[in-house]
């Protein structure tokens, strides 16, 4: 028989337990070293000393299930230059993102690593300057405000979609030319460690909101909505995959649960009425390879050939030294945006993913050819094009 007051403290403990997620953000002290992640994007779930100079830091997913892309960010620091050897776990899940090291935060490089089916094992040399390692570099939100408030384009403006559920500001970018009726939406950043996704995306948008002739007659027809950072939550967290409601944003497209996924929505719905038109959507990811996730032009998209041209025209820029790969699919009823704008706006929606090792000077070229020969794709194309005709 136990006791009231323990009772209730049983209960508080147990309430601690369910709405502590395994994310949290946690600091190791040890007499001679310290591990934090109490940063923006940092996670670093708990640590264990397994010999002098040897730990093990856990990195635990935010909620199960999962999809198995362990993140994780830290920052190491020793009051004396020292050998460390680290192992990098994940609670039983496979490492995927391979550990780099930085000394600053912002410029980072690979380091020398064993793998094994547990994790990652490092050996670091330390001197009095703390360091960070962590599995991509780290984009947090402080990168988009300073992105997007950086952008001064005539006809460019900064604008809130709204909230995330813990009340961080979703922001975007729209251009808008008088008169035009045709939009292109591209969203980023769903998933918050596919930072190749991300180092994609910049340079693409950018290379859109340019001076280039070719970008200035692109804006002159085209409309543009830009959302490139649509889970603040789950970056600033740096969650494995979900929001901080512990969803999949890339499943809820069909549902719209989450304040993120119908921000946008009812942001698009206001936009998109009879005289406006979108006519694609894009939204960036990072997966194994390099890949582009397209709808089969059999689906009731128009026009039909847009993509295959498109990525035909990027795969002749570029032929000697990237491979586009283009892979059509249905995905109906999961919920991802992809299969939303076709089904919603009957137009085509890519998946851009970029691997994630793949080199990073290589993305940022291609962020550029697929860009460029995506606005002069859109440019020929007429506008009667992108509605589906009665005969389809
Ligand atoms: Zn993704």
């Amino acid at each position: 028989m136990i006791t009231r007051p323990l009772r209730l403290f049983s209960l508080l403990l147990l309430t601690l337990f369910i709405y502590l997620p395994g994310g949290v953000a946690q600091s190791c002290e040890y007499p001679s070293v310290s591990f934090k992640a109490d940063f923006s994007g940092g996670h670093l779930s708990r640590c264990k000393q397994l010999g002098e100079r040897h730990y093990e830091l856990v990195f635990l997913p935010e909620n199960r299930p999962v999809n198995s892309s362990p993140w994780y960010a830290f920052e190491v620091a020793t009051r004396s230059p020292q050998t460390l050897k680290l192992s990098l776990t994940f609670d039983g899940d496979a490492p995927r993102y391979l550990p780099k090291i930085s000394r600053d935060k912002q410029h980072w490089h690979q380091i020398v690593f064993q793998a094994d089916s547990l994790g990652f094992h490092i050996e670091l040399q330390t001197d009095n300057k703390p360091l960070w390692i962590a599995g991509q570099e780290i984009l947090d939100n402080d990168y988009y405000d300073k992105w997007l408030s950086g952008v001064k384009v005539k006809n460019v403006a900064l604008i809130e979609l709204g909230k995330s559920t813990q009340g961080r500001s979703i922001k975007g970018l729209e251009s808008k030319h008088q008169g035009n009726k045709e939009w292109l939406l591209m969203i980023g950043r769903q998933h918050p460690p596919e930072i190749t996704g991300a180092l994609a995306m910049q340079p693409f948008v950018d290379n859109i909101l340019g001076d280039s002739d070719l970008a200035k007659s692109f804006r002159q027809r085209f409309n543009l909505l830009i959302v490139p950072n649509l889970n603040p939550d789950g970056v600033e967290l740096g969650n494995w995959r979900h929001n901080a409601s512990g969803i999949d944003l890339n499943r809820d497209w069909n549902k719209f649960e989450q304040q993120e996924t119908r921000l946008i929505n009812y942001y698009l719905k206001t936009l998109l009425n009879d005289k406006n038109k979108l006519v694609m959507g894009l939204d960036f990811h990072s997966t194994k390879e390099d890949v582009f996730y397209t709808i089969p032009a059999s689906a009731a998209i128009a026009p039909k050939n847009l993509v295959t041209d498109w990525l035909e025209d990027v795969q002749n820029r570029s032929k000697n030294f990237f491979k586009v790969r283009n892979k059509p699919g249905n995905a109906p009823g999961r919920g991802v945006f992809k299969q939303y704008i076709a089904d919603t706006f009957q137009v085509h929606a890519v998946t851009y993913e970029m691997g994630d090792s793949t080199n990073r000077q290589l993305i940022k070229h291609m962020a550029l050819v697929t860009s460029d020969s995506l606005m002069q794709t859109l440019n020929n194309t007429p506008p009667d094009s992108f509605y589906m005709q009665e005969n389809q």
